[in-house]
């Protein structure tokens, strides 16, 4: 079979495969991915070449490379026991879209969903492709529908603090005593502007004012330097001391550890009581 692929992919591509093409467009680099997807060929291409026989399709059947792809290699690597090992090698606990839902999974079940970056229905010949699928929380990728986002997690030009910075203020003067007064505020790239709105995250974010209220009584009531004692009882990381303090992971790379650790961790900095 790969025989007579490799071929074709080559002409769309204008490169060479391997003996096992479909595993090359698995694994293709996010950059590749980015670069292919604004050729307005790979758009374009008429996907209507076919295949002969093989251990899933029974008989000398022609299947189109865009059906084999979504129906049969994207399939197999959608099941609940295929999402669960792509989920472990991203290592992601929480999930990267919204940064508010863990993405769980059991023996029995399994709450990561996998999001088609660039859709299937646009890119099938990506609809396997590891960077194209983006472990996700059922509500992003039901939220995200079948709308197209600008900025995908893998990204690595634009930093999750330049994505999105959050910020509070008061709406009025109970704030201390009432969360309902604080009114978080949220400044997105404007290449981060789309996806941020299509998932409502502006309005989400406001279920958890509880949360900022949280921050700023520790800044008033918790002396500074009452972790300092505990760091000199218990020997502890400055991570593990801003943990300690904020609830949440406050390192850039670690937001998708726990889940809020964006907008927590903006509001300590804010505070300052926490240094970036
Ligand atoms: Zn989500």
């Amino acid at each position: 079979m790969s025989k007579k692929i490799a071929p074709i992919f080559q002409k769309i591509f204008g490169r060479d495969f391997s003996d096992t093409p479909f595993l090359d467009i698995m694994l293709l680099s996010y950059d590749e991915l980015e670069e292919l997807v604004a050729d307005s060929e790979i758009i374009n291409l008429d996907y209507k070449f076919s295949i002969k026989s093989n251990r899933k399709i029974k008989g000398n059947r022609s299947v189109s490379i865009k059906d084999y792809l979504i129906n049969n290699v994207y399939n197999a690597i959608s099941k609940d026991s295929q999402r669960k090992k792509i989920l472990s090698i991203t290592h992601l606990s929480v999930c990267p879209y919204c940064n508010r839902n863990f993405m769980n999974s059991s023996n029995n079940k399994n709450t990561c969903e996998l999001d088609h970056f660039w859709k299937k229905s646009q890119f099938p010949i990506f609809a396997a492709s590891f960077y194209n699928l983006i472990p996700s929380c059922p509500s992003c990728n039901r939220n995200k529908g079948t709308e197209t986002f600008l900025l995908s997690p893998y990204n690595v030009n634009i930093s999750s603090n330049q994505r999105l910075r959050f910020s509070w203020y008061p709406l009025d003067g109970d704030f201390l005593f009432n969360h309902n007064s604080i009114y978080i505020t949220s400044k997105t790239h404007k290449d981060f502007k789309t996806d941020f709105d299509l998932l409502d995250l502006h309005n989400l974010y406001q279920i958890h004012s509880d949360l900022v209220l949280d921050a700023i009584l520790k800044k008033i009531f918790i002396p500074e330097h009452y972790l300092n004692e505990i760091n000199n009882i218990i020997p502890l990381s400055d991570s593990d001391i801003n943990r300690l303090f904020t609830g949440v992971y406050t390192a850039e790379k670690d937001y998708y550890r726990r889940p809020l650790s964006k907008l927590i961790s903006d509001v300590y900095v804010e505070l300052n009581n926490l240094e970036r």
